[in-house]
């Protein structure tokens, strides 16, 4: 599988500029509300077309600007699931399954496939039932089970799992990858959520603003950012100036930090030397505590994961554990 996509799109107020190739396995298009995820896949999937540029998926040509070419959507093979995917509320089940299958004209067959397709989602139990008696997570497999059935060449989902709440998504999520993985298929998820994306993708494009602004393999491009902009876009929390070698906000000093004028700092340890920071405040999260840190030397904040909760108030003497360092 090879998708090669080099387009521009001007829209009043934004403007998309990308170019980006995918290889096998599903990689993750990750970036803040209104960079351009959607937009980028509607062009892949042909609802819209680029005003310049190139499509191609394993050597067919789906756009090209300069031979006049634009594949229509029906014809391109792409599965397409939505973020507000919509069964058909009349049909049950296995007609909705039924549906996507539709390519495979032998009535016996197809009801095979249906059953084999079901059978991979865990949802064979719900065959005879409305999309209103499923839960949200159930309808959604359902869904992906349609799109799997139509035999698409490349996946595209936009933020599949956006209307399930919290705790269904950790449970679907690695259910979605394993169904993914055994479909063989190859594709490209659209998330703002770092924990959607290192779950289910191997490669990352980080776009913003339009334009694509880092790519790496996960989960290293996550922790190695490089940069203090690609940081701030995956919303990592403590990211400290460095100043002459030191590290400003906590006053310790820094090897090797070279042309780095950041440090992006993943965990703190705590030392017997004087303090140099104060606790203002903190949550109990999955590993703890998390504490809201202020710098007794230039009152920048950050936050500081303990397994025992520090009181308010409390002077702590940190520094750097397991940290990268970015450049501006
Ligand atoms: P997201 O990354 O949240 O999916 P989108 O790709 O949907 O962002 O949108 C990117 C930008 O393009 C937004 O500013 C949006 O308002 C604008 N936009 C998207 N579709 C259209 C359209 N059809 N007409 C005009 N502007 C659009
Ligand atoms: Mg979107």
């Amino acid at each position: 599988m090879k998708l090669i996509v080099d387009i521009k799109k001007k829209l009043p107020g934004f403007s998309l500029e990308v170019a980006f190739s995918l290889e096998d396995g599903i990689s993750s298009l990750f970036g803040p509300s209104g960079s351009g995820k959607s937009l980028t896949l509607r062009t892949i999937a042909g609802i819209i077309d680029p005003d310049e540029g190139y499509i191609a998926l394993n050597g067919n040509v789906l756009f090209d600007s300069k031979r006049k070419i634009s594949v229509p959507p029906e014809k391109r093979n792409i599965g397409y699931l939505f973020q507000n995917y919509a069964l058909f509320p009349t049909m049950k089940v296995e007609k909705n399954l039924s549906l996507g299958a539709k390519k495979e004209k032998d009535k016996k067959k197809r009801k095979l496939e249906v059953q084999n397709m079901a059978d991979l989602l865990s949802i064979s139990h719900l065959l005879d039932k409305y999309p209103f008696e499923l839960s949200g997570g159930e309808a959604q497999r359902v869904a992906i089970g349609r799109m799997l059935l139509s035999k698409p060449d490349f996946l595209l989902f936009d933020e599949p799992f956006s209307a399930l709440d919290e705790s269904l998504k950790i449970k679907i999520e690695p259910e979605f990858a394993r169904i993914v993985k055994e479909s063989g298929k190859s594709g490209l998820l659209v998330t703002h959520s770092k924990r959607e994306a290192m779950h289910l993708s191997k490669h990352l494009f980080l776009i913003s603003g339009g334009q694509i602004e880092k790519e790496g393999d996960l989960p290293d491009i996550y922790w190695n950012p490089g940069t203090k902009n690609a940081a701030e876009l995956f919303g990592h929390q403590n990211i400290l100036t460095i100043e002459n070698g030191q590290i400003a906000a906590l006053a310790r000093k820094q090897e090797k930090a070279g042309k780095s004028k950041y440090i992006l700092v993943h965990s703190f340890k705590e030392t017997e030397e004087e303090a140099n920071v104060i606790v203002l405040s903190s949550l109990p999260d999955e590993n703890g505590f998390l504490h809201n840190i202020q710098s007794l030397i230039d009152s920048t904040t950050f936050t500081y994961n303990r397994r025992e909760r520090a009181e308010d108030g409390t002077k702590l003497s940190l520094i750097p554990n397991e940290y990268s360092f970015l450049e501006f």
